[in-house]
């Protein structure tokens, strides 16, 4: 059997402070900066809340990047950490040292503390490294004159108990303190509520904005002001969720419009926008090219293209469809959803048009779901093998013949990036009554897997027959057959 390694002074140090609930500020303001990252991390992992609090109100560095420290939710510890920014707020002397001027309650991941994990016991390498070294890998930004405090929220139905501890914190200290929200997420909330949100966080500072919603358009049109005030936003995602949204009747009345025309001409502030994705949003008809144009932008202002583009489970007009040939902003497009979008009445040669135009930066295409004909993909084909850049397309649950999808993959040569590509069965599987036959299915894509491999190796290629009518579910091939259920119980 072999001796324990007995503990290092440090470590001894280290577990000493932790029992030590008279630890206090000034004490603390006395070790070496060295030590505290460790002793911090420690504190929080083991819930010693009276060393927390105390160890948030002498940090050291300008910056404490402490939601990286806090993934799992524990209450009681996060309240150490704002009651020890409370303590920061009311010290009564000067600390030795650089004050804090940033706190991070974002769950992600920073570098910092990697560093700092290496200082085990024993080994000084990085307790030996000049402080200023370590300080330069902190963000930029954490170089101010007062305490900012950084968040995501995620505001769901749901009670968070810990988001609504920080979010009645907050509310009372905005007056001290600025409140930063980089990424918000909005699950079916009242509007009332997201605009009191919106007080202690501005607007302005949101990168991320995720809107999953039930409101109807007069809701939406009066929360247009707060949209407007987004004007920093990076990515936007608006999906309306429930069936509250859909107007009643088959008129949309002069008000209804308004409000429409209302909540989309604030699109036209959003000029850092990379990422725009609508989901069953049912007013985006003859509206894309409102949503999209960059009129109304701020003279000088430059263009930023976007990088993705979904537009999904919404009914679009061929005007709607035209304006992606003429839009410059979608010309470097890397991914592009159109999932659950009909196309099946529209001539797709504009969607021709944006394919050679973002033939060179195009990563994945979303083509699930909409009712494409032969007479669609023929048109579809030639530009399709251009995108080099293609690493994953999907085309489940369109409506191609075994002569044409044989065209498509024959044209998919050069599409050396691809990943992970999705077919639909080939219609020749299917009875007159629209049933699958298995046999046909698995020997038709065995053959045109076959030919494929004669071309280019597929890594993840698979074909799916459209979802079942009895059991819900579809039949797949890719590296194996997988029948839907009601096959599966009958083998
Ligand atoms: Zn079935």
């Amino acid at each position: 059997m072999s001796a324990q390694t007995p503990p290092t002074l440090l470590k001894l140090a280290r577990q000493a402070l932790l029992r030590d609930e008279t630890l206090d500020m000034s004490a603390l303001d006395k070790l070496p900066m060295v030590f505290l990252p460790k002793l911090f991390n420690e504190a929080l992992t083991s819930r010693h809340t009276t060393t927390v609090k105390a160890m948030v109100a002498a940090w050291p560095f300008p910056c404490l990047l402490v939601g990286a420290l806090m993934k799992t939710p524990d209450l009681e510890t996060f309240q150490a950490v704002l009651a020890g920014v409370d303590k920061w707020l009311r010290r009564n002397f000067l600390p030795r040292r650089g004050k804090l001027q940033f706190l991070d309650l974002r769950k992600k991941y920073h570098e910092f503390w990697s560093i700092w994990a290496g200082v085990e016991d024993g080994d000084c390498s990085v307790e030996n490294q000049d402080e200023q070294q370590v300080v330069k890998v902190l963000p930029k930004y954490a170089l101010r004159q007062c305490l900012k405090v950084v968040a995501d929220l995620c505001l769901r139905p749901r009670v968070d108990e810990e988001q609504t501890c920080f979010f009645q914190w907050a509310q009372r200290r905005k007056g001290s303190i600025q409140f930063c929200c980089m990424k918000m997420t909005i699950w079916i909330q009242p509007v009332h509520v997201i605009k009191e949100v919106l007080k202690v966080f501005h607007p302005e500072h949101i990168r991320e904005f995720e809107l999953n919603t039930e409101w109807n358009m007069f809701m939406l049109a009066d929360f247009a002001p707060c949209l407007g005030q987004m004007r920093n936003l990076h990515k936007l995602l608006l999906a309306l969720v429930s069936k509250n949204i859909f107007k009643i009747g088959n008129r949309t009345t002069d008000m209804e419009y308004k409000c429409i025309s209302k909540f989309i001409s604030q699109f036209s502030i959003f000029n850092c926008l990379q990422h725009l994705s609508f989901r069953r949003v049912y007013f985006l008809r003859n509206r894309i090219k409102r949503v999209l144009s960059k009129q109304g932008w701020r003279a000088g202002c430059l263009m930023t293209p976007l990088e993705t583009l979904s537009i999904t489970h919404c009914n679009i007009s061929q005007s709607d469809l035209n304006y992606f040939s003429e839009c410059p902003k979608l010309f470097q497009l890397k991914h592009l959803d159109m999932k659950g979008v009909g196309l099946n009445a529209l001539d797709v040669m504009p969607l021709r048009v944006l394919l050679e135009k973002v033939a060179d930066t195009l990563q994945s295409l979303d083509m699930k779901c909409c009712r494409m004909k032969d007479s669609h993909l023929i048109v579809l084909i030639h530009a399709l093998s251009k995108c080099s850049q293609l690493a994953k397309v999907s085309f489940y649950c369109n409506d191609f013949s075994m002569p044409i999808l044989r065209n498509l993959l024959k044209h998919t040569a050069n599409l050396s990036k691809m990943y992970l590509e999705q077919y639909p069965a080939p219609l020749e599987c299917y009875d007159d009554f629209g049933y699958v036959s298995t046999e046909r299915f698995t020997q038709l894509c065995a053959e045109q897997i076959d030919r494929l491999r004669a071309i280019r190796q597929p890594k993840r290629i698979f074909f799916a027959t459209h979802v079942c009518p009895r059991c819900g579910e579809r039949c797949v091939y890719g590296r194996r057959f997988r029948p839907c259920l009601c096959q599966r119980r009958r083998q």
